[in-house]
């Protein structure tokens, strides 16, 4: 009799552990300091890698597009080019060209995570007569030109970050389709990213995350500070933008898989003032977040000092695990659902409102496709940053939480598959899926 009963509180609660993937862990292990490091170093050893000295440009996406070949043969590597005009830090007009790998997905095909990291760097040249912090006095023309412009902790780090786990997933299949770029044009104001997002907005392509590492390659700071255990991860707003939701995410699986190191969100879009190519994507709505250490050092930073030898590759390669916890986690995730207002229940005052019969929290939520076993309503206060609470429902589409109201709380939901793995939470907000905030300067 005892055992019936345990079985069937086994059955009813059914609530799918939030267990170990072991795909993930695969791939999160697999992360060798080792490539890291000699990718680092040897996209340092280019003369320059400036957008505006086409010569070592060229020669450095070459080199990265031949590795990314090397990997698999399933890896489509393409270079994408965008024209650019003579203006602004463009000394003339030229080809901005993108390193683009692509892994087709299997069932999640049209659903796609882009890894990505800028590969151009800058040793920045003073104008002559320039009085020090009297706003932009680059000159930009010499800038070109400037010799050596190592770019090693900004960005070559970010480029093996994508290197290494195109490397890594590339021996595995996936349900999203995995995109892995190489962008330029970046320190001259984010060409690469914005022709690239410009298009694919166009084209309609569904990117369920962009992870932008940028500045990943050194552990201490002009002034001394040391951190090695920890990465920002800067999501921009609002509160509940799909680029915050994918940073609460990246949170959540670098702490089960990767405690060593904690992925930290900022609750703003970049550093003040500057910007980075996730910018482009968050712009256009998609979710898109940028990992970047939190101890720059701006002595060295865009300048002939940036180099090997002022970098940290172990600090690089716990990041690169940081990001395989979490592009993995998201490439094995079911679709996140996509919440919306009931109609059921009377008072309804608000038509963006969930409500019940006027003082209930009732939810209904979309399908996803993919293998589901059920979702997970997750509840936080207003002003909490995380989810506080998780709540298993089961394999339904609507769930009503009695005399709860939804005006002082957040509420989301989350996918989770028979596989175990989750999806990132689908907050229900009064603003709709495309958030459209002002671009960074
Ligand atoms: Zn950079």
């Amino acid at each position: 009799m005892r055992f019936v009963f345990l079985l069937a509180i086994t059955l009813c609660a059914q609530t799918p552990p939030k267990g170990i993937h072991p795909q993930v862990k695969e791939i999160v292990d697999g992360v060798s300091e080792e490539r890291v490091s000699a990718i680092m170093k040897r996209l340092g050893e280019f003369p320059s890698r400036n957008t505006n000295f086409e010569e070592g440009n060229k020669a450095s996406r070459e080199w990265i597009a031949a590795q990314l070949k090397s990997f698999s043969p399933r890896l489509e590597v393409q270079f994408d080019a965008h024209k650019v005009t003579k203006q602004g830090r463009i000394v003339r007009d030229l080809d901005v060209v993108n390193v683009v790998a692509t892994l087709a997905g299997t069932t999640q095909k049209d659903q796609e995570i882009i890894v990505c990291a800028h590969y151009d760097s800058l040793n920045i040249i003073r104008e002559k007569d320039a009085t020090p912090g009297s706003g932009d006095n680059t000159d930009w023309v010499a800038t070109a030109e400037a010799i050596p412009s190592p770019g090693v902790s900004d960005n070559a780090s970010g480029v093996a970050l994508v290197l290494e786990l195109a490397r890594l997933m590339s021996k595995h299949e996936w349900p999203k389709t995995l995109v892995f770029i190489a962008f330029s044009g970046e320190e001259q104001g984010l060409f690469g990213s914005r022709g690239f997002s410009k298009a694919a907005k166009e084209a309609k392509r569904n990117l369920a995350g962009v992870f932008n590492s940028d500045i990943i390659g050194n552990d201490y700071s002009g002034d001394g500070r040391h951190v090695s255990d920890l990465v920002n991860v800067y999501s921009g707003d609002p509160m509940d933008s799909p680029s915050r939701a994918l940073a609460r995410y990246v949170r959540e699986m670098a702490e089960r898989y990767y405690p060593a190191m904690k992925a930290s969100p900022v609750f703003r879009n970049d550093r003040f003032g500057r910007g980075g190519d996730h910018t482009a994507f968050h712009d256009l709505g998609y979710p898109a977040i940028r990992f970047t250490t939190p101890v720059e050092h701006y002595g060295f930073q865009h300048s002939a000092g940036d180099t090997f030898e002022h970098s940290s590759p172990s600090y690089a390669a716990k990041v690169v695990r940081v990001n395989a916890a979490a592009v993995s986690s998201l490439a094995l995730a079911p679709m996140a659902p996509q919440v919306m207002r009931t109609n059921s229940g009377g008072n309804v005052t608000s038509p963006n409102l969930a409500r019940g019969k006027g003082y209930d929290a009732a939810l209904k939520w979309t399908a996803s496709t993919g293998d589901i076993a059920g979702y997970s309503i997750t509840v936080r206060s207003s002003t909490a940053p995380f989810w506080e609470r998780e709540v298993y429902v089961g394999n339904v589409t609507e769930y009503t939480m009695q005399n709860l109201s939804i005006d002082d709380i957040v509420i989301g939901v989350r996918s989770i598959g028979t596989n175990g793995v989750e999806s990132p939470v689908s907050a229900y907000v009064l603003v709709p899926r495309n958030f459209n905030t002002p671009a960074a300067p």
